[in-house]
């Protein structure tokens, strides 16, 4: 790899798939590294002649947008800049046409030579991706084998971390659903069917709040994979404001571990979280947010505000909404039409 034309500096951050580093210079970003083993090789692998330092402002918005897209929300991210000055004209031509591959989509090797005028160079172009230094702005995980295989891509933890970012969008934007469910299911990686059955869960927990006249929002808080707690919207009976869904079922989870923080927790809900739970999620330091349908009158995940997407707030859940939507709305709306009729 060859070493860029500028002293770059570096710095790790958090994503939803783990620690990242980020390398820059004056031209923009020299290099990422998605996540490794262990903490410490993040970062120093390609860039021993960097130094630790204070990302500028430009390089902290490209974190956050980065850290954004690997918790599920669509951006393309291509106008962030790239010290392209060390790369091969060739590897430039393949990464400048994969940044136009959007979020969600996917492409071939073959199709990738093809549409840069190298038809033949399929393998070149693997070659290319397999050294990419700026996964995910460049983002090789939307690029597969022939056969929707995913190969070629060179973090310690490769193929399963290809597999996991293309879960992650597929869960938000779905596309091309065929090709991808078959490389999920080589790879046995089921994140997008764990969401599933999880938010099924929560789909119940709401069915118990509308047999009790509340309106019919649940959720359920779960570490790897083991339920920890849920609950159910109850202001009502409860005679209790803050008694919705997400507050009941992260009470349960912390009383259950004996602990406020709900470190390394994901929190599934039905509805989009309102500003109090949207709080309340931050202050537990939930890992990550799943919701199913959107709420655009009191939704605070980005349909009213957008509270997790605030960089003031010093907070640590990545979030993304879509899950079983249709389902998680079709129960509300069939509540409020049965208490219209009465
Ligand atoms: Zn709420």
């Amino acid at each position: 790899m060859p070493s860029p034309s500028l002293p770059a500096s570096f710095c790790l951050f958090d994503t939803a798939i783990g620690h990242c580093a980020i390398a820059w210079n004056a031209n923009g970003i020299v290099r990422l590294q998605l996540p490794e083993a262990s903490e410490s090789l993040t970062g120093a692998r390609h860039l021993p002649e960097a130094t630790q330092g204070e990302p500028p402002p430009s390089i902290r918005a490209a974190i956050e947008r980065i850290g954004a897209l690997l918790g599920g929300r669509a951006d393309d991210l291509a106008d962030l800049a790239l010290d392209l000055d060390a790369i091969s004209p060739f590897h430039r031509r393949v990464y400048e046409f994969v940044r136009t591959i959007g979020p969600g989509h996917t492409t071939t090797y073959g199709e990738v030579a093809a549409r840069i005028d190298a038809p033949g160079s399929a393998r070149a172009v693997g070659q290319a991706l397999g050294e990419n230094p700026f996964a995910p702005v460049v983002p090789c995980h939307r690029v597969l084998a022939a056969g929707g295989r995913a190969g070629g891509f060179s973090a310690a933890r490769g193929v399963a971390t290809k597999l996991r970012m293309l879960e992650i969008e597929k869960a938000r934007i779905g596309e091309e659903p065929g090709l991808f469910d078959d490389v999920a299911e080589q790879a046995n990686l089921g994140t997008a069917a764990l969401d599933e059955s999880m938010m099924r869960l929560a789909l119940g927990q709401a069915r118990l709040a509308a047999a009790k006249g509340e309106v019919p929002v649940g959720a359920v808080v779960v570490r790897d994979g083991e339920v920890l707690g849920a609950g159910f919207n109850q202001p009502i009976g409860a005679h209790d404001p803050s008694a919705h869904a997400e507050i009941m079922a992260m009470r349960a989870a912390a009383s259950a571990i004996g602990n406020y923080r709900l470190v390394g927790c994901d929190l599934y809900v039905t509805l989009e979280p309102c500003a109090m739970c949207a709080g309340a999620i931050q202050h537990a330091r939930i890992g990550r947010v799943v919701y199913g349908a959107a709420d655009p009158k009191t939704g605070a995940c980005g349909s009213v505000v957008d509270l997790f997407a605030e960089p003031r707030l010093n907070h640590h859940a990545h979030v993304y909404g879509g899950v079983m939507a249709s389902e998680c709305a079709a129960l509300l709306s069939s509540f409020f039409a049965e208490r219209r009729r009465r």
